[in-house]
């Protein structure tokens, strides 16, 4: 059975390390068939490509839309996409643009919480000038002495009711599916564990998902406990939604897990990859 990662980051977005640094790690860790799903972004895509053609794994294209439904931020893995199709570059090229105004908005809200700098300070971090992520702003806060590592970050800054936070509205969920499978891609939904869901806003999320397009879900990601891969197989049955798995690393040290660390998938569902 060759094994599956189908979700991680590079420096194009908020990983810590180049494409071909990820493609290589990943096939050191016994990594076949890898996903590269840089935030909003695939310009990390042709360096893969190439590293992986080296390392002899085989890569999946794909990208991780940023999308905002009812009141809560998702994310959508696109697999397979065609990184040239004019629509969907031109939907993250918004994004992207969305994102640097954003950056403004959260470095003006550290900065009324007493927190100065963070503008430039992130930006030091990101290693693509169009893309700016909160991670970048956890490192600057980590470097400025205001927590201690970047998870911690996260429990008191830039998440909502904590300095940092702002609004912002990404794509539409519809936008998003629509972008992945015209690129010729399949939609997944991210680690549906992380969104602060009620069970029935859940149920109605992977029903609009299913009508819009979405093919898959994450049934495996290091954000879910084993109650929840027990869950979201149960949804992916009744939904008839395929399943999905990655690690979504995004550098030795930060991540929840390392490339290659998913357990396989609870048996009998149909995996993402069935038709691949
Ligand atoms: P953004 O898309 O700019 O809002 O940034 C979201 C990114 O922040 C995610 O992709 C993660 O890399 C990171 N992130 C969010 N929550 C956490 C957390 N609790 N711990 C560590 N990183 C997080
Ligand atoms: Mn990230
Ligand atoms: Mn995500
Ligand atoms: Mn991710």
């Amino acid at each position: 059975m060759p094994r599956y990662d189908l979700h991680c980051h590079s420096t194009h977005s908020d990983g810590l390390l180049s494409p071909s640094a990820v493609v290589a790690r990943a096939a050191a860790r016994g990594v076949d068939v890898l996903a590269l799903t840089d935030h909003d972004e695939v310009g990390g895509l042709p360096e893969a490509r190439d590293a992986a053609d080296e390392a002899r794994i085989a890569l999946v294209a794909g990208t991780e839309i940023s999308v905002s439904w009812e009141s809560v931020t998702l994310h959508v893995v696109g697999l397979g996409i065609d990184p040239a199709n004019a629509a969907l570059a031109s939907g993250l090229q918004a994004l992207r643009a969305g994102r640097s105004q954003r950056a403004r908005r959260i470095a003006d809200a550290l900065a009324e919480a007493g927190i100065r700098g963070a503008y430039e300070g992130a930006r030091k971090f990101a290693t693509r000038d169009g893309l700016v992520a909160r991670t970048h702003f956890a490192r600057f806060l980590v470097e400025a002495g205001h927590a201690r590592e970047v998870k911690d970050v996260f429990t008191r800054f830039l998440v909502r009711g904590k300095p940092g936070h702002v609004s912002h509205a990404w794509a539409s969920l519809r936008d998003a599916v629509g972008w992945i499978s015209g690129a010729g891609g399949q939609a997944v939904l991210a680690h549906p564990g992380r969104y602060k869901l009620s069970r029935s806003g859940l149920r109605r999320l992977l029903a609009e998902f299913g009508d819009a397009g979405g093919e898959a879900i994450e049934v495996l990601s290091p954000s879910h406990t084993p109650a929840q891969v027990a869950e979201f197989a149960g949804h992916a049955r009744v939904f008839g939604l395929l399943a999905s798995g990655g690690s979504d690393f995004h550098g030795p040290g930060e991540s929840w897990m390392d490339l290659g660390g998913l357990p396989p998938l609870p048996a009998g569902l149909a995996p993402v990859w069935k038709d691949w």
